[in-house]
């Protein structure tokens, strides 16, 4: 499975990343599918942002309510950074993932990497192929 983006949002994602660090950032991938047609940086509200996120749970709430009343894009998943870290999922991400198995992107040194969360508990995250548009 591959996920689709568009160069000129990803590239708002890299520079939300830029700015946050060395604190992870953090924020909503809105679409449809497969497809992630904007982003929106949310605040990171964990106790250690350096370390872990947590979006704010108002963002999502928001953004949710706004895509079920018609007027906002369907909430496709979530995106994060590690600064210091790997693009890939932590243990800490694994534990607080919930099962639903929305795309997960993570951003680190540079890359973007793409995954779908759990869609149950005890299940892990799977790698996804990532398509940046021009
Ligand atoms: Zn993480």
């Amino acid at each position: 499975m591959t996920i689709r983006i568009a160069h000129q949002t990803a590239a708002m994602m890299r520079a939300h990343a830029d700015r946050a660090a060395p604190l992870e950032c953090c924020g909503l991938l809105l679409g449809q599918g497969d497809r992630i047609e904007a982003v929106r940086a949310a605040d990171n509200v964990a106790a250690q942002p350096e370390r872990h996120f947590e979006i704010d749970p108002a963002a999502l709430i928001g953004a949710e309510r706004a895509a079920r009343q018609g007027h906002g894009l369907a909430v496709i998943g979530y995106y994060h950074s590690h600064p210091n870290g790997r693009a890939a999922p932590s243990p800490t991400d694994l534990a607080m993932a919930a099962p639903d198995g929305r795309i997960w992107l993570i951003l680190a040194q540079g890359a973007i990497a793409a995954f779908r969360a759990p869609e149950r508990a005890g299940d892990t995250f799977r790698r996804c192929g990532l398509q940046i548009d021009p």
